[in-house]
């Protein structure tokens, strides 16, 4: 008979590769994940220079996921969060070549100077302008005009969306980005009057969960820190250096080729989940040569990503006359004066991602809006952000810091049809036995959204029949 290695193997040792890992481990089940570079965490990764903490990818997470509450609680000891301080709940909007505050509530929402009178007045106007969406699948840009009309559509929810996604608000899909809004969009035509109401439809009605950690939270040493506790959680079962090459179906399971420092090993499992970035998952798919499967990769070929560049930048304090209180500032697509798609002021955030003597600036450049600005070197965007930040921020000296980190496909973008798209890949699926995919590229691309949907793949794997199982016919 033939001996599997193990039950479950899992490709990829980014959040959603380590998270299902830790679900299965947790469940009992015999897994090993392989993970292609020297260390977990994907694009979740923390450098430490000069006393900076670098993030590479992700900068912040927001826990909604129960699961995922439960499994930082798991981690303990080994990780420490550190909550974003007061001043983070301040945010700007770069807007006219100034920073204005993006209001705090409904109320400063009218006295604030990010709107026109015109574009106040037709905020106001939503209950009796707004509309039900024509289409089923309306995008983030044509929601938020409908609703909120053109300006706040285009100054506030498309900076928003470009912080988020990376993405044009134009082309996005509500209902694939923005689940629960998309169905109050469907479901009520002002917005506005649906949430005077909410209060009164509340009566009665349990309240939710107390959650543990609310707004953003990093921790002590980084998001890296928490990579790494999992995967040490995990601790033989994880193999890093270890680039999958392969699937082969086999009648009862899957044969896994990888390359283990230049050589070629195999695993046999049961079980494979692939939690690869999309392009990675596409390959392995068509190197599995089945029909189905190939069918699969075909329809995640037709999602679009775009390319991110975050550009660390650490300056002595007195360099910058800005006093940095706040959050950092987001720049609306239809601004012309800044190439770059936001700035986050880190070391306002989380004191301790700088000496106490430096700031920490991290500058995104790419995305929807300027994707050519990714091909550009170190040098050229360093000077570009000198040129542009040199009078909004007051800088008066060069960074004594500069760290960049280029994502060629850094976050997926759902356009309409995503999530029908996604429906039709877990049709196909469920015809592939024991194949499974978890990442960014299906629903939901931040930390919390990975999470969850780990925990739910791992869930329906639990409930399929176990090797025993199938071998005593049960
Ligand atoms: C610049 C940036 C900023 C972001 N900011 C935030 C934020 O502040 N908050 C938030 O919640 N989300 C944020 N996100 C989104 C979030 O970080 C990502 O969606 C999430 O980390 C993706 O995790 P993943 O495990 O699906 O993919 P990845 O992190 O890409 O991990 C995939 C892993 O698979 C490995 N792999 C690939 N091919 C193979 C192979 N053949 N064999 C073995 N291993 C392989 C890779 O090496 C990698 O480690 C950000 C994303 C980016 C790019």
């Amino acid at each position: 008979m033939n001996r599997r290695n193990c039950e479950y193997v899992v490709i990829g040792g980014g959040v959603s590769g380590l998270a299902t890992a830790w679900y299965l481990s947790k469940a009992g089940r015999d897994v090993r994940l392989l993970e292609k570079n020297p260390a977990v965490g994907g694009c979740m990764r923390t450098l430490h220079q000069d006393g900076f903490l670098l993030e590479q990818g992700p900068f912040n997470v927001l826990v909604r996921d129960p699961a995922f509450e439960q499994l930082l609680g798991d981690l303990g000891d080994d990780i420490e969060v550190e909550p974003a301080g007061p001043d983070a709940k301040m945010r700007y909007l770069y807007l006219g070549g100034r920073l204005v505050p993006l209001p705090s509530g409904p109320a400063s929402l009218l006295t604030s100077r990010f709107l026109s009178t015109m574009g106040k007045m037709r905020l106001l106007a939503e209950p009796i302008c707004a509309r039900l969406p024509k289409g089923d699948d309306p995008t983030i840009g044509e929601f938020a005009t409908r609703h909120f009309g053109a300006e706040f559509a285009q100054n506030v929810l498309g900076a928003f969306v470009t912080g988020v996604f990376g993405g044009d608000a134009d082309r996005l899909s509500l209902k694939a980005c923005f689940p629960s809004l998309g169905r109050l969009d469907r479901e009520y035509r002002s917005l506005f009057l649906h949430g005077l109401s909410v209060p009164i439809r509340r009566i009665g009605k349990p309240k939710n969960p107390r959650r543990r950690w609310k707004g953003l939270i990093n921790f002590v040493g980084g998001l890296g820190a928490v990579s790494d506790a999992i995967a040490r959680g995990l601790g033989n079962a994880v193999s890093t250096n270890c680039e999958v090459t392969s699937i082969e179906h086999r009648s009862e399971g899957y044969c896994v080729t990888y390359s283990a420092s230049g050589v070629s090993q195999s695993l046999d499992t049961r079980h494979v989940v692939l939690a690869t970035p999309i392009g990675q998952a596409i390959g392995l798919l068509e190197s599995m040569a089945g029909e189905r499967a190939g069918q699969i990769g075909a329809l995640l070929a037709s999602v679009e990503s775009v390319p991110l560049v975050v550009l660390n930048l650490g300056f002595r304090r007195e360099d910058i006359g800005h006093d940095l209180k706040g959050f950092g500032f987001l720049v609306p697509p239809t601004e012309e004066g800044l190439s770059f798609l936001g700035v986050l002021w880190a070391s306002s955030i989380f004191p301790s991602h700088a000496p106490p003597d430096r700031h920490l600036l991290r500058v995104f450049a790419g995305g929807a809006k300027r994707p050519e600005l990714a091909q550009k070197n170190d040098g050229e965007l360093v000077a570009l952000a000198m040129d542009e930040l040199r009078d909004l921020l007051e800088l008066r000296g060069d960074p004594v810091l500069v760290n960049s980190c280029r994502h060629a496909h850094a976050v997926p973008q759902y356009y309409p049809g995503h999530t029908e798209m996604v429906r039709c890949i877990r049709a196909q699926l469920s015809s592939v036995p024991n194949l499974h995919l978890v990442g960014n590229y299906l629903e939901g691309v931040s930390i919390n959204d990975c999470v969850r949907q780990a925990r739910e793949t791992v869930q329906k794997m639990v409930a399929l029949p176990t090797e025993a199982d199938a071998r005593s016919g049960g």
